[in-house]
């Protein structure tokens, strides 16, 4: 795999040479931009990725990111649940609503979390990707 290179690969497709692993497309094509943004409730800084239609539409690297950041999420808010039902008198209304909110984002967090062996296959098949730049089209090597 490390012997071979953009020139090796045609695209089985259309015949193109233009092919390039997808995490090359997609690390060339991504430009990253730090926004902070203001609404009335709060305030928050994030980091905005740019990319163009192609590189938008190919599927991200598998990773459980997105499930540890909801499970984040939902503790988080079951410790606010706790400190709100336990120093506000008369928000346990509030303070019940978040925490059922907040234990649905955990248990969805552990719910979309892939298992270690299948999480790496997965990534190990994205590595695998390639696309052609004319056609669009993806395969596995
Ligand atoms: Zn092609």
């Amino acid at each position: 795999m490390a012997t071979k290179t953009a020139e090796n690969f045609k695209c089985p497709k259309c015949g193109s040479g233009r092919t390039k692993p997808l995490s090359i497309a997609i690390a060339g094509g991504t430009r990253r931009r730090n926004t902070v943004g203001i609404s009335r409730r709060s305030m928050w800084g994030s980091t905005s990725t740019y990319k163009s239609d192609l590189i938008a539409g190919l599927p991200q690297r598998p990773s459980n990111g997105g499930a540890y950041f909801l499970m984040f999420l939902g503790g988080c808010g079951l410790l606010l649940a706790l400190f709100v039902a336990s120093n506000e008198k008369g928000a346990e209304g509030f303070a019940a609503g978040v925490g059922v909110v907040s234990l649905l984002l955990l248990v969805g967090g552990i719910g979309a979390k892939k298992r270690p062996d299948l999480l790496a296959t997965a990534q190990a098949s994205w590595d695998k990707r390639w696309m052609c730049a004319r056609c669009g089209h993806q395969w596995e090597t």
